[in-house]
């Protein structure tokens, strides 16, 4: 998958809908589509990365300001002090499903540990 048929490149873009909570100059995070726990927001770089194993040093701040936004967005939504998980899936053991890096902030129930 490459930035010109990937979906979330598309959100990017405004070619496709999303409901958008947050935004910098470099980043979106807005409503998973079928969320997971009662609070489920993807966060992800505008920039089209497709996995984990992409990232290079130069993208040290940007994956840094994700967690930045994972961290306000848990504060906004009041539950920074009960939890939250923040995860990112890459590749097809972990089940990754969209070939763009985002990440996952799940919040408003308990998780278990192991995950699934
Ligand atoms: P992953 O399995 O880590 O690749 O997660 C992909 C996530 O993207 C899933 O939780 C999907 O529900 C979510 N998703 C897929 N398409 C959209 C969309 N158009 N808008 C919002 N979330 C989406
Ligand atoms: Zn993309």
């Amino acid at each position: 998958m490459n930035s010109e048929n990937c979906i979330f490149c598309s959100i990017v873009k405004g070619k496709k809908l999303a409901d958008i909570i947050y935004e910098t100059e470099r980043a979106i995070a807005f409503k998973d589509i079928r969320p997971k726990a009662p609070i489920h927001i993807l966060v992800i770089p505008k920039k089209h990365i497709p996995t984990l194993n992409d990232i290079t040093p130069d993208h040290q701040d940007l994956i840094g300001e994700l967690f930045i936004i994972v961290k306000e967005i848990a504060k906004q939504l009041g539950i920074a002090e009960n939890g939250y998980r923040a995860v990112f899936n890459c590749n097809q053991d972990a089940g990754q499903e969209i070939y763009h890096i985002h990440l996952h902030m799940l919040g408003g129930r308990q998780f278990s540990w192991p995950p699934g």
